[in-house]
């Protein structure tokens, strides 16, 4: 097929919006849509500092590509890259982020959980199971993340989460019935750097191939804990269902971005931890799950 805009081969369909692109009028709509992204959220304003959470994988990887092509000749914003190493022997090697973000020219820093914590992903699985290993994971990663990012002075966290990881969250929620995750508040709180989505409208084969036509490196593998059997089956029906009524997965996360306005109110009950000083509800989950492993 040949590019809608263009005469030459294109490499991408998109069905929900029945265009066929080339390289670079793929990448100029995509471009485009990230941006407009940001320009709706003002999520990136002057004198931002801007922490790029890397793992190393191409959604991150592809992020810091686009935030530093599209804004880094820009002298009011600058952008460092932060890896969070969780400590999963023969997965997460920090130095593929570190390779791809000097690559970019940006700062990076690595911080583990064995030296945060003096905990690792191997061992809450070897104690725990694989299980849990994940929700314990994400929660002590958030953590980390933000009390680094905050101590390097970010103002803003750019995560690489794209249309699908949203768009099954969302869902998830809903079959769950959980509705305070639902209402999620977006209003600023103390202490809590605010996070940056630019990729949340960008479906997650369309983050992959702009990761492929712009960068190497990149780690391809997923996490080999990772089996959250709820993600997998919603991954699979929201795709079967998106197949066949293609604008099903915007509709998700512009839901979710609506009940997420409604939670506003919800911001003051977030309050410091006790023990380590970072927000958090009623019990600080990263604490708590520490103290499961104290002693160990
Ligand atoms: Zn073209
Ligand atoms: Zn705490």
């Amino acid at each position: 097929m040949k590019c809608r805009k263009c005469s030459r081969e294109a490499v991408i369909f998109q069905q929900y919006s029945g265009l066929h692109l080339c390289e670079r009028h793929f990448t100029i709509n995509f471009e485009a849509r990230a941006k407009r992204a940001i320009r709706k959220h003002q999520w990136i304003q002057p004198g931002d500092r801007i922490a790029v959470a890397m793992s190393g994988g191409k959604d991150s990887s592809a992020l810091l590509y686009f935030l530093t092509s599209q804004f880094g000749a820009r002298r009011d914003v600058e952008f460092f890259a932060i890896c969070i190493d969780e400590g999963i022997a023969g997965y997460r090697d920090p130095a593929v982020a570190e390779r791809i973000a000097a690559s970019r020219g940006v700062p990076f820093y690595t911080v583990s959980f064995a030296d945060a914590y003096g905990l690792t992903v191997d061992e809450i699985v070897e104690r725990r199971g694989d299980a849990v290993s994940c929700s314990y994971c994400g929660v002590l990663r958030r953590h980390l993340l933000n009390r680094i990012a905050r101590e390097l002075g970010a103002t803003k966290i750019a995560l690489g989460f794209n249309l699908d990881d949203d768009a099954q969250s969302v869902l998830m929620n809903v079959l769950r019935g959980d509705l305070d995750r639902l209402v999620r508040p977006t209003a600023p709180v103390e202490g809590l750097v605010p996070r940056i989505r630019p990729f949340r409208v960008l479906p997650e084969r369309e983050v992959a191939l702009y990761a492929h036509l712009h960068l190497s490196g990149f780690e391809e593998e997923g996490c080999p804990y990772s089996h959250n059997a709820l993600r997998a089956d919603v991954r699979t029906m929201l795709n079967d269902y998106n197949y066949r009524h293609p604008a099903t997965k915007f509709a998700l996360v512009r839901l979710g971005e609506e009940l997420a306005n409604l939670g506003g109110s919800i911001a003051s009950s977030l309050h410091a931890c006790e023990e380590c000083g970072e927000p958090c509800t009623d019990v600080c989950r990263a604490c708590q799950i520490l103290r499961e492993f104290e002693g160990k």
